[in-house]
């Protein structure tokens, strides 16, 4: 064998890039979840070719100090957390200062920002970990992240990206998450100079599933509002007709983060159960709050798995939540269901 060494700053971020960043999807993820955490209330995302060509981020958020620009794609650079202790109350969709480095050793990365007190804005650019410039131009206050030829460099990679129609599908289930989570701001989605999606950024979330949904589903909610000691609960769950024969239409949040839970699936499906068929999934939009110590976010570097101390009080409050309101759904007024 070879002798032993440390591998240098490139490729240690290459590698690390790979557990972030799986395709375009990962980077718009990323790069959303960037702007709502710099309190923005306009994202538009616009994408070619199912995002290998070229991915565009532009929020209307805080933006980066010029003399921050370089270090925000250092790996592990972060402005959200500052000790370990932080991670405990961690509300932030961000954390691991990860996403920036990874999307730029894997990609051609040009980021325009400006911060509202700032008089010009900064361009800066690093492709595949290397710095190709930083330059004061005029923006508009915000952040624009381009992102082109993503895995020009890891061809390996690239080989594994399915169709651009494909690709293109994964983003737009990213945003649609992101829309339902944040109902407050406007996002807007394009592909190929095509309009795939918008929201108005009004804060009702049941205009949202109309506008992505359709009237038939938009028709068929009924509103959840649970609470127990820890946890809390609001949204929509569908009436059982409308299920289908996947989990496309299950969305949840916690926190505002849209996670995966075998957990959560198991309360739906159990609060469901003798309400649909074997094998249907419903219609559900939960947003559920609980108390960020409660939580550990920092199980895997995609975020999308949570570990819950309060698993069986949450399991509990949400099967039996649906499950009754599933059970009352005939007392609801009919005008309030067309709602
Ligand atoms: P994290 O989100 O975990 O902090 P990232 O690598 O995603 O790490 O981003 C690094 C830092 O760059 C963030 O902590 C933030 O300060 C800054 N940043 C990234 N994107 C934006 C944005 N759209 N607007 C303002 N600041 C941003
Ligand atoms: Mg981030």
């Amino acid at each position: 064998m070879a002798e032993i060494q440390l591998l240098d700053q490139k490729t240690i971020d290459n590698i690390a890039a790979g557990e972030v960043i799986e395709r375009p999807a990962s980077v718009v993820k990323e790069l959303v979840e960037n702007a709502i955490d710099a309190k923005a209330t306009a994202v538009t995302v616009e994408i070619r070719d199912g995002g290998m060509t070229l991915m565009r981020v532009t929020d209307n958020g805080c933006g980066i100090p010029k003399e921050e620009v370089r270090t925000a794609f250092l790996r592990h650079a972060t402005s959200k957390i500052r000790t370990v202790e932080d991670l405990v109350s961690v509300s932030s969709l961000g954390f691991r200062g990860e996403a920036l480095s990874s999307i730029s050793a894997v990609g051609q990365v040009e980021v325009i920002t400006k911060t509202a007190g700032a008089f010009s804005g900064v361009s800066y650019k690093i492709f595949g970990g290397e710095e190709q410039g930083l330059d004061e131009i005029g923006a508009p206050d915000g952040t624009t992240f381009l992102v082109r030829n993503l895995f020009y460099n890891t061809p390996a990679r690239r080989k594994f990206l399915k169709s651009p129609v494909t690709e293109a599908g994964y983003v737009e289930q990213i945003m649609v998450h992101m829309a339902l989570s944040h109902p407050d701001i406007a996002f807007k989605f394009i592909h190929n100079s095509k309009n795939k999606m918008y929201t108005s950024g009004n804060g009702n979330v049941k205009d949202i599933i109309y506008h992505l949904y359709g009237r038939d589903v938009a028709g068929a909610l009924l509103p959840i509002s649970l609470k127990g000691p820890t946890v809390s609960v609001d949204g929509y769950v569908g009436k059982p007709f409308i299920s289908r024969g996947n989990r496309n239409y299950e969305s949840y949040f916690i926190n505002g983060r849209y996670i995966k839970s075998k957990i959560i699936y198991k309360a739906i499906e159990d609060g469901y159960k003798t309400f649909t068929m074997a094998h249907k999934y419903p219609f559900v939009c939960l947003n559920i709050e609980v108390e960020p110590e409660l939580l550990d976010v920092n199980v895997h570097p995609t975020k999308m798995e949570i570990r819950f101390r309060n698993e069986k009080e949450l399991y509990e409050l949400l099967a039996s939540g649906i499950k009754e309101t599933l059970s009352h759904r005939e007392m609801i007024p009919k005008a309030e269901l067309g709602k």
